[in-house]
């Protein structure tokens, strides 16, 4: 059988949100090449059938439900591969996101499989699927196709549209799945959200945005600060919250959040078009870049060239002396 199967995870009753962007364009591919539309959901009794069913508003045709611990790696992909092997899907689909990643990594091996992984776009093609992956740090993209089945392919984080399509609830099939010694070996002890996911950044009238150019996870401490001492938030680009430095919730952008607030401070961000349309409406943008031809001070009110590490500290610095 062709077909398209994806992962849904699940939390607290709820599909998230990438995984059923995942779904959407799963039953939007499968139609178009002709197949199955089948998710794959994993976890305890909280999986009723009705919140595995309701699957179907988003285009899945069927769900297989494993009994199995949620929120890790390998279990799903005893599941998936198990499936895959059993009914012969083409093409396995995943959301981008760390729990993505692993899993349809560990299925590419799994099934000897070809992968690609940030895929932002994915195209049929004959009644076949090409995925789109940018490459040369984004500025060109590579099309991707895959010989032999299947073809496993990984989204970037909410890359494809969550989007209602079906008319009904989808048949709910259990799996039954012996799962490997190893897959049992880890175990979930605490699920939350990251560091800055509670922040509001819609609503805050300063925030101060960093990205790659902060260097590493622990050089959001000089955005945090400047932040806490101008009384705003912090924002992020989304090169820093795949790489895991700070929380998506932060992240602003095409795939992201629009902001408009009145102080827009971008520390370390170049300004690529897919950052710029989520924050350009601010009313004012000051940048500070290393690089006097960074495209962000194109449209930046004000522009600061020089090395952050040390304009971020002496700013906060100002701030405070000035409030204090
Ligand atoms: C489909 C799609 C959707 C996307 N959606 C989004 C989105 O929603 N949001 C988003 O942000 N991006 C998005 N992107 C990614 C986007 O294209 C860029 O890759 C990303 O915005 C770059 O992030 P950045 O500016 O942090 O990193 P970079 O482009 O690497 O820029 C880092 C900047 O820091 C500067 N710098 C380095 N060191 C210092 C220093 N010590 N002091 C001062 N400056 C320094 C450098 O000169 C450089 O300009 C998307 C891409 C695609 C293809």
């Amino acid at each position: 059988m062709s077909g398209i199967l994806t992962y849904a995870l699940h939390y607290e009753g709820e599909f998230n949100k990438n995984s059923l962007g995942a779904v959407s364009e799963g039953a939007k591919l499968a139609k178009e090449i002709g197949g199955d539309a089948a998710v794959v959901v994993v976890g305890g009794d909280d999986l009723t059938d009705e919140l595995c069913g309701s699957l179907g508003k988003y285009g899945a045709t069927k769900v297989f439900r494993a009994k199995a611990p949620e929120g890790l790696a390998q279990p799903v992909v005893d599941v998936m591969a198990k499936v895959i092997q059993d009914q012969g899907y083409s093409y396995a689909l995943f959301g981008g996101g760390l729990l993505g990643f692993e899993i349809g990594a560990g299925l590419t091996a799994r099934l000897n499989a070809g992968v690609t992984m940030e895929v932002t776009e994915v195209k049929a093609q004959d009644g076949k699927l090409v995925a789109v992956r940018p490459i040369l740090q984004d500025s060109a993209v590579a099309e991707v196709d895959y010989v032999g089945e299947p073809g496993i392919i990984i989204g970037r984080l909410n890359a494809f549209e969550m989007q209602e399509s079906g008319d009904g609830a989808a048949p709910v099939e259990d799996v039954d799945v012996q799962l490997s010694e190893w897959s049992t070996k880890a175990k979930m002890l605490q699920r939350g959200e990251q560091r800055g996911a509670d922040v509001n950044i819609e609503d805050a009238d300063i925030l101060v945005a960093g990205g790659r150019g902060l260097g590493k996870k622990e050089g959001f401490e000089l955005a945090e600060n400047l932040a806490d001492a101008l009384g705003g938030a912090v924002a992020a680009t989304r090169a820093v919250v795949d790489a895991g430095w700070y929380p998506y919730a932060a992240q602003i952008g095409q795939t992201g959040k629009t902001v408009a607030p009145k102080l827009y401070l971008a520390a370390g961000i170049s300004g690529a078009i897919q950052h710029k349309v989520g924050m350009q409406s601010s009313e004012n943008i000051v940048a500070i870049n290393k690089d006097p031809n960074a495209p962000i001070f194109e449209f930046s009110d004000l522009g600061i060239v020089g090395d952050l590490n040390k304009i971020l500290p002496k700013l906060t610095q100002a701030v405070k002396a000035k409030k204090g």
